[in-house]
């Protein structure tokens, strides 16, 4: 009986906090009391420990090309910034990178690039997913990055061995989204996106920018409902940064670095109060406006981290916003630091386990897993 008691119990707490209504999302995001917000953060971490454990995930990211079809209006590797110099790896070296995060106990990496889907491109990936597989022996979580992509290709990609796709709708305002890119990108064909990558059966992660011109609080509370609406299993979101290069940057007067790291810490306890289950990244950019960052995103709820593993050479090339950090490291100095930052914070390395979101298992368990005919998913759709 007591046993009883105590397992309802705690199940009401794991899920006391999933109803938090849109007006108390707002106050959290209006809110500037540091002691309150702490409260909030402390709430979210405890959600964090009861339904994914004392443990950090590391996903491995591997930038390995910076070449891109796209103009989002905020970021540094646009196709039109004449200013960077294009860089794709070979083979030969991202596997390499690979191999070092299969032989470090990653358990799973991160390929990520600018968009790029011609032929050989989407070949080229098939090829390297194949032997990642291979080289790994199928014991490295393979996540891929790279922008929209047709239903084919996320099939073909599926198949050669990508289980879990990240695409980050950017806001879930359709206006705001307007803004923020050219009238060929479109908010629609990336919703669709989202749509194809769940119905093909991958692992499913999006997000958002956080503190972008234009953008308000109820903008934000809008896109936690939109991740919990689409049921989503993975969460990498983090703060915009300005990056000088890029047509965004005309209204960096307005940027507040504090409050773009509040928003991002709050986002990330409101996101874990809502969805326990799924997995959250505590994202570079967040490290970039506070050199504790991440390990506020993980005091803050998150459970992942993404290790950098692009070559020191390739970094510079990779700079989606300025001031990025780490740039001069390499895979090896980053994965003390992160170690020594997590060990100091009492969390737990999950070594040696892909770190499959709980939300994930949960859902594709009792069989939710999305079926959309292709013919039906329009930009229409209501999320
Ligand atoms: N090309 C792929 C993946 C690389 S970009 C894609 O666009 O999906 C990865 C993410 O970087 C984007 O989704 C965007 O949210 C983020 N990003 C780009 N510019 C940024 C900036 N200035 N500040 C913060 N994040 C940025
Ligand atoms: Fe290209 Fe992605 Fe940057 Fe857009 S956000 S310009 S698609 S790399």
């Amino acid at each position: 009986m007591i046993i009883l008691i105590f397992i309802t119990l705690k199940k009401m707490y794991k899920y006391s906090m999933a109803s938090l209504t849109k007006a108390e999302m707002l106050s959290w995001l209006k809110t500037e009391d540091r002691s309150e917000l702490e409260k909030l953060y402390e709430k979210a971490y405890a959600v964090k420990l009861a339904n994914t454990g004392k443990v950090v995930h590391f996903r491995g990211i591997i930038e390995f090309s910076n070449v891109c079809s796209k103009n989002c209006y905020y970021c540094g590797i646009r196709k039109d910034n004449k200013n960077v110099k294009r860089y794709s790896m070979d083979a030969k070296n991202i596997l390499k990178a690979a191999k070092f995060a299969l032989e470090a106990g990653y358990g799973s990496v991160v390929l990520q690039s600018g968009e790029r889907a011609d032929k050989m491109f989407v070949a080229l990936i098939e090829k390297l997913l194949k032997d990642l597989n291979a080289m790994s022996s199928g014991k490295l979580g393979i996540t891929l990055s790279l922008g929209e992509q047709s239903e084919a290709t996320y099939k073909k990609w599926f198949a050669a061995g990508a289980k879990r796709y990240l695409l980050r709708i950017e806001t879930s305002n359709p206006g705001l989204y307007a803004k923020l890119h050219p009238g060929d990108h479109e908010f629609g064909a990336r919703l669709a996106c989202l749509k194809l990558l769940k119905k093909t059966g991958y692992q499913v992660g999006t997000g958002v920018m956080i503190g972008l011109p234009f953008q308000t609080c109820e903008d934000l509370a809008d896109d936690l409902a939109f991740f919990k609406k689409n049921d989503i299993d993975m969460l990498g979101m983090g703060p915009y940064i300005p990056h000088a290069e890029t047509p965004l940057n005309a209204y960096a007067g307005n940027f507040d670095k504090k409050k773009n790291l509040r928003l991002g810490l709050t986002m990330i306890a409101l996101a874990r109060l809502s969805m326990p289950d799924i997995n959250i990244a505590a994202t570079t950019a967040l490290q970039a406006l506070d050199p504790k960052g991440r390990e506020l995103g993980l005091l803050a709820g998150a459970n992942i981290i993404m290790p950098n593993l692009t070559p020191t050479e390739y970094r510079a090339g990779y700079k989606l916003y300025d001031n990025k950090p780490c740039l001069d490291e390499n895979a090896e100095m980053c994965l003390h630091c992160l170690e020594k930052r997590i060990t100091a914070l009492d969390e737990k390395i999950g070594y040696n386990s892909e770190g499959t979101s709980k939300h994930y298992l949960k859902r594709t368990k009792s069989g939710r897993v999305l079926k959309i005919p292709a013919s039906k998913i329009d930009s229409k759709i209501s999320i």
